[in-house]
């Protein structure tokens, strides 16, 4: 049998122990744990440095490698190369329960798992590794969200839409070469997580004010900083230059320690992700998690009274979705995930549980910020 998942949902309540991290015991102890990433190589062509990277956990032991699909067979070659060892591959379909049962069938007895890929690999390879409590790294070949280095992984088909909590992975071995040659869409979905952060620290300061909640200015300016690249270089940014990509990966990374500082998803996920992971349930496999989230955003701020306009500039200034027609969602889809939306997570305050839109208020909103 596995052993449980994990929902995450405040402050850790007590360092060393593996379970029961519910926030209303977090709340009451007045400390949480801070898990981070131990090293990370980032830069041109430095997957050939994967066995070095990893070898405290790979020498003379065997490895485990989670990867997609769309992995190209020259990176396969330079994986097999930088380890010295042919892996054991295991080709994730889906982000689902059956593809981690997979990974740690293939993983008894091995020294680490690697997650080589977008999104679905590195989520799955995560999860994996912390319930066999291995070592994990992350190879990401896109940089399209910040799950390359946060505690968090997504799964589909559970009772719950939004992350589970993992662990981060050990280490993050980020080829530029690599990301650089990734689709243009997947690098601007991973703007749209970044600028995501913005509405996410309004949220977790309003639930601070509100409800009491633990806040981390630290933290959430960590998190702001990595919302700023895109608000403030969206232009230069948006060509995608090596340069550019590399800003746009070091950003992602540092969203992602800043959940690790927070112990807690609050700065990286607030309202904007609520209606992304929405949209999740009723429009499945319509648009990227960074898209829907960047649309998103755009709604949150005009909520939050602040600068929608820049977030809607600057996501259509490196390539990302503003409207719902172009991530193939129509206006009911938009309407029905605004209003519904704070349901799915009732423990997490946000500007939506403040505001509770109507269908009405949320057809403005969505009409009023040109989503609709
Ligand atoms: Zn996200």
């Amino acid at each position: 049998m596995l052993p449980p998942i994990y929902f995450y949902c405040g402050r850790i309540g007590a360092i060393g122990l593996n379970h029961d991290r519910g926030c209303a015991r977090t709340v009451e102890s007045g400390y949480h744990l801070m898990e981070l990433p131990t090293k990370v190589l980032i830069g041109e062509g430095v997957i050939s440095k994967l066995g070095e990277f990893t070898r405290e956990s790979s020498a003379g032991r065997k490895v485990v490698v989670a990867s997609g699909s769309n992995v190209t067979s020259k990176v396969r070659e330079a994986v097999d190369l930088a380890l010295g060892q042919i892996p054991v591959w295991v080709e994730i379909a889906t982000a689902d329960t059956e593809n981690v049962e997979s990974v740690m069938k293939a993983a008894s007895g091995a020294g680490c798992i690697i997650g080589v890929g977008g999104g679905k690999s590195v989520d799955v390879g995560k999860l994996a590794a912390f319930r066999l409590t291995l070592p994990f790294y992350s190879v990401p070949t896109s940089a399209s969200h910040d799950g390359i280095s946060s505690p968090f992984a997504s799964l589909k088909g559970l009772d719950r839409p939004y992350s589970l909590m993992a662990k981060p992975p050990v280490g993050i071995l980020a080829d530029i070469d690599i990301i650089s040659s990734a689709p243009r869409r997947l690098l601007a979905s991973g703007c749209g997580d970044l600028v995501s952060k913005l509405t996410a620290v309004k949220d977790w300061q309003l639930a601070h004010r509100v409800k009491g909640e633990y806040y981390g200015g630290y933290s959430a300016s960590l998190a702001l900083m990595s919302a700023e690249l895109v608000l403030e270089r969206s232009k230069s940014l948006g060509r995608f230059g090596k340069d550019s990509v590399r800003d746009l990966v070091e950003a992602l990374i540092s969203a992602g320690v800043a959940a690790g500082i927070a112990g807690s998803s609050r700065p990286c996920s607030g309202s904007e992700h609520l209606f992304s992971h929405y949209l999740d349930i009723l429009a499945p496999d319509r648009g990227l998690h960074g898209e829907k989230c960047g649309i998103g955003t755009i709604m949150m701020a005009k909520l939050h009274g602040i600068d929608w306009r820049k977030v809607r500039t600057s996501l259509k200034n490196v390539g990302a979705p503003v409207e719902a027609s172009e991530i193939g969602v129509d206006d009911s889809q938009i309407v029905e995930s605004l209003v519904k939306a704070s349901s799915i997570r009732p423990d997490r305050y946000t500007i939506l549980s403040k505001r509770r839109l109507t269908s009405r208020s949320a057809r403005t909103l969505a009409e009023s910020t040109s989503v609709i």
